[in-house]
């Protein structure tokens, strides 16, 4: 059996290729950028008042002039005027200053009587202007590849005029519930039976990263397994699979797998919950078989896929650390993922365990905000120690 280091670095060896696809700019948000964004013109693109006054040149004011008589009005949007001689223009924010000014008096720091503007304050040069190329410069990378687009990020594509933007496009990922016991959800299971909610909840959580997928549900039926996985295979480039992958009577799911071509690359990891994790690809397509306890296939989707896809996309993945809010003990020789819930009070994270009821006990995680990883080769986790935490929410 290997580690869940193991597993993790096996996952990454062979990398997520994403394709990419080009999308109207207002459809951007959510979405990871697949190209790099340059400033197609200086940010701002010309000096800007950033005050509703009057526009002068400042070495008049230095030589001790304080009356400057108003020579026109500069408004946002019109072309660039120029500075009369010993006097000043009026000017709303936004306008480019008028040539041959290089600062802005705002009005409340001004009296215009006559059409002259007294300045009733002292000022400074270059005061409430916004210069040409100090934001960025022409040519500059403004967003890299990989860059997460959030209303932030469109304000910017729409800047440097991307009316369409070339985003990360998942090829659509194939969700396989497998089970004799699940039924619909639309409909009142037996006694023996329950609703598949595994399905939907990794749909969610892939829906979550713009990522769109085909729900399956297959039973425990070796022929049917077989005939039905061998198209969904050829369909999709990424399986997910939830259940049938334990040491069960009805656990055909890995044998089919390999039967299929997808080469088993582990079974198996040192964690709880998940620890019957099935992972194989072959040459073009890559199979997660994960374990159908609700929780555990919880837990590997956001331990092991999410990273690998969000890998593949280039999105920078935050680690964070949070602190443990009491002692646990788990002696069993497993990386243990204990659910927390997060307090976040007085400014530092702290991780309240909630460990629930198992890995079945899905009802928990409603409880919860994720996981905390305690690392195999200890049993004794202290209250105030900093362990990595994986959120789901
Ligand atoms: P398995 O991994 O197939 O042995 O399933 C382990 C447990 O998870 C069983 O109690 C299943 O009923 C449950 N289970 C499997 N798949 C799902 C699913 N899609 N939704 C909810 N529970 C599931
Ligand atoms: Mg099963």
């Amino acid at each position: 059996m290997i580690s869940v280091q193991q597993a993790t670095e096996i996952i990454h060896q062979v990398p997520f290729v994403p394709a990419t696809e080009k999308i109207p700019l207002a459809n951007t948000t959510g979405r990871v950028l697949a190209e790099k964004i340059v400033a197609d013109r200086d940010l701002p693109p010309f000096h800007r008042a950033t005050m509703d006054g009057i526009a002068i040149a400042f070495d008049e004011y230095l030589s001790g002039r304080r009356e400057f008589k108003v020579g026109g009005t500069q408004a946002a949007g019109q072309a660039q005027q120029s500075l009369p001689k010993n006097g000043c223009i009026e000017i709303m924010t936004g306008a480019i200053l008028p040539e041959g000014s290089d600062t802005v008096v705002r009005y409340e720091d001004v009296t215009i009587q006559n059409d002259v503007a007294i300045i009733n304050v002292a000022i400074e040069k270059n005061q409430s202007v916004h210069f040409k190329g100090i934001d960025a410069r022409e040519a500059e990378v403004l967003l890299e590849p990989g860059s997460m687009i959030s209303s932030a990020e469109v304000a910017l594509l729409a800047s440097v005029g991307k009316n369409e933007v070339l985003v990360f496009a998942v090829n659509t990922i194939a969700i396989v519930s497998t089970g004799d016991e699940l039924v619909p959800i639309d409909t009142t299971p037996l006694t023996w039976q329950i609703r598949r909610s595994n399905g939907v909840a990794l749909a969610s959580a892939l829906n979550a990263m713009n990522i769109n997928s085909n729900l399956f549900h297959l039973p425990d039926e070796p022929a049917t397994l077989e005939k039905e996985l061998k198209s969904i295979v050829a369909h999709h480039d990424i399986v997910i699979l939830s259940g049938g992958v334990s040491k069960g009577k009805f656990d055909y799911v890995p044998g089919i797998l390999e039967k299929l071509g997808i080469e088993k690359v582990f079974h198996q990891v040192k964690q709880r919950p998940g620890k019957p994790l099935w992972f194989g690809r072959n040459k073009s397509k890559t199979v997660f078989a994960l374990p159908g306890n609700p929780v555990s296939t919880f837990l590997c989707f956001h331990k092991y896929i999410k990273p690998w896809i969000e890998a593949g996309l280039g999105v920078i993945q935050n680690k964070t650390a949070v602190q443990l809010a009491s002692d646990i003990t788990f002696k069993p020789d497993l990386t243990y993922f204990l659910q927390v819930k997060i307090d976040r009070g007085e400014g530092k994270f702290s991780a309240i365990p909630d460990a629930g009821k198992g890995s079945g006990d899905f009802a928990n995680l409603r409880n919860v905000d994720g996981f905390i990883e305690l690392p195999s080769e200890r049993s004794e986790f202290k209250k105030g120690e900093l362990f990595s935490f994986i959120s789901f929410r």
